[in-house]
């Protein structure tokens, strides 16, 4: 007990009670048993003690403050030095380059490909569903560098010399060529001012010079400016292609590419994303000619991965974050938690958090056994899922903490401001679901092993069977509507999540799934799940630590 100064004892206003403890020092792999179901029977369980011991570094008190201090101390553009000499340097606080080391550490950026073996996309994605709770931010780097890799293969000479710096778990963060670093990272440009969906209207030119190109354009967003080399599409002769650009040239010289400002962006501020200008910028050429979005949708469908499995994570951490604190607290003479009302808010939410990573960790088992017809469907359904939900579920897992979850020392603000991201960037909502159409009329195949995977639930609740019996003509009709696009994805991505959870989760969540998403009615708002659930099971399930009494 702190001695108080009888002078002082006069003026004391109030004892502090009834404030829960921070969500810190715990496991986040073990303490969510939905993700270690997940990853196991995904084909990852090989990797659960490497994951055990990932999940406790990352909830350490000290690891979660590093999320906090990266977003206090913002980065910086450097544009000139101090005689007006070109710099084009982004400077970050200390605690971003931790983060990024315990990524790269991790392996986050390259693993699957550094050691390709059965499934090693699954425990990435485990793994990267950790980082992302404790700092979205460097999902970004992490999650470009592990993409570019397969559209780098499409140039085996590029692939032959990059890769083996991309596989380094050492983090360098220098201004350097990158030959004289310890590891690099890299990421992406495509998007410009007049389009960044519709990349035919890109306007950057690139004029073959001497065996390579040179670059004269913009790029309207392009994050992470300080990677050491980027895929961009730009117009050649034979139409917009995909180049490689490294920061520094062959012969040692800072590459032209200006960077003009960075984005004062809603979220993902820890992360810098720039506005820059390629001047005679140096790039060689990945693929063909005139090939350049198919080039780099190879990169874009892994990013789209992440960008599923970052929106599941987002959840997943708002979720624990919200049952923590309303365990904790006591409203009426008892734990919020226990409160009715609140029970069904957070088993609502739960079931969403299970159903995303579900969903999330059988897309990347797809990744790692070449599902590419059922890959080619799910990815966009999935993208467009997830990153949807996310949002809505933060700002409802806010709104369980009361005043303090409004209040930037909290998570949860963070978390909130974040959470729209994913569904913009690597094809934002509607794009997401016409590609799902695009997929059902281009291959056939996708709906067929859709509804494959989704037989193997069948005879596991008469909702989830007459849910698929109504969806299955539907997937076979050719000539869709673009309107309808939304409802079809959110249908596809609802069955096959309902058949994951009947085939896999407890009986308690599993009905409350289907009586709520699939029998008819649904909102989307949290709370309002039928009654006969059992939401005090499904909230136990879902809570990072015991629940307090
Ligand atoms: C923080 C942040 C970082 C980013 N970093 C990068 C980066 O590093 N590199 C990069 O290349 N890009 C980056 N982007 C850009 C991002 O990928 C684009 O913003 C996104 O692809 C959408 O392009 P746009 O902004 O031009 O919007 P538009 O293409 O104008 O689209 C606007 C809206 O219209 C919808 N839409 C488009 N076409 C159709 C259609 N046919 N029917 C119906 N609706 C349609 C879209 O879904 C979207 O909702 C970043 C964006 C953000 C927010």
């Amino acid at each position: 007990m702190p001695r108080i100064d009888p002078a002082q004892a006069q003026f004391q206003t109030h004892e502090v009670t009834n404030m829960p403890p921070a969500l810190t020092d715990y496991d986040l792999f073990t303490s969510d048993r939905t993700l270690v179901e997940a990853t196991s029977r995904e084909g990852a369980g090989w990797a659960a003690s490497e994951l055990t011991s990932f999940g406790a570094r990352l909830g350490r008190s000290e690891t979660i403050e590093l999320g906090f201090l990266a977003n206090r101390n913002l980065p910086v553009l450097h544009t000139h030095d101090r005689f007006g000499n070109r710099r084009d340097e982004v400077e970050y606080h200390p605690s971003w380059h931790e983060l990024m080391a315990i990524s790269v550490g991790q392996g986050l950026h390259a693993s699957p490909w550094s050691y390709p073996q059965p499934g090693a996309h699954v425990a990435r994605a485990a793994g990267l569903f950790l980082l992302v709770q404790v700092e979205a931010g460097v999902m970004c780097p992490t999650t470009t560098t592990y993409a570019a890799v397969p559209a780098l293969r499409q140039q085996p000479e590029l692939a032959v010399q990059w890769e083996p710096m991309i596989h380094s778990r050492r983090y360098d963060p220098r201004f350097r060529p990158a030959a004289e670093k310890t590891g690099v990272l890299v990421s992406m440009g495509m998007t410009e001012k007049q389009g960044g969906t519709d990349l035919r209207t890109n306007t950057t030119r690139a004029t073959p010079d001497d065996g390579a190109y040179r670059l004269v354009g913009h790029k309207w967003f392009f994050s992470i400016p300080m990677c050491d080399a980027f895929l961009v599409t730009a117009q050649a002769p034979g139409g917009l292609s995909c180049f490689l650009m490294p920061r520094w040239t062959p012969d040692g010289t800072v590459n032209g590419l200006r960077l003009q400002r960075l984005k004062d962006k809603l979220g993902n501020r820890a992360n810098a994303s720039s506005e820059v200008e390629f001047q005679n910028a140096w790039a060689t050429l990945i693929g063909e000619e005139g090939r350049g979005i198919a080039t780099i949708m190879e990169m874009v469908n892994h990013t789209r991965l992440d960008c599923a499995v970052g929106s599941a994570a987002q959840m997943r951490q708002a979720v624990a974050q919200a049952i923590h604190y309303t365990s904790h607290r006591q409203v009426f003479g008892g734990p919020l938690v226990d409160q009715p009302l609140m029970t069904a808010v957070l088993a609502d939410l739960a079931i969403e958090s299970e159903a995303a990573t579900a969903l999330v960790l059988r897309l990347a088992r797809a990744f790692d056994q070449g599902e590419t017809a059922l890959r080619r469907l799910i990815t966009p359904a999935i993208k467009y899922w997830t990153t949807k939900r996310a949002p809505a579920v933060a700002a409802e897992a806010l709104e369980a903490f009361g005043g303090v979850g409004y209040i930037e020392e909290c998570v949860m603000p963070r978390l909130y401001r974040e959470a729209p991201l994913n569904s913009i960037w690597e094809g934002s909502g509607n794009v997401m679901c016409l590609d799902v159409l695009r997929a059902l009329a281009r291959s056939p195949q996708s709906a067929t092993a859709l509804l494959d995977e989704l037989a193997l639930a069948r005879g596991g609740d008469a909702r989830l069977d007459r849910h698929i019996a109504e969806l299955e003509p539907a997937l076979r009709t050719a000539d869709k509507r673009e309107v309808e696009a939304r409802g079809l994805t959110e249908r596809i991505v609802l069955a096959l999540a309902g058949s994951l959870l009947v085939r896999f989760a407890p009986l308690a969540v599993a009905d409350a799934f289907c009586a709520s998403r699939l029998d008819g009615g649904w909102t989307g708002a949290f709370g309002t799940l039928p009654s006969g659930v059992a939401t005090r099971a499904i909230v136990e399930r879902a809570a990072p630590d015991q629940l307090a009494r």
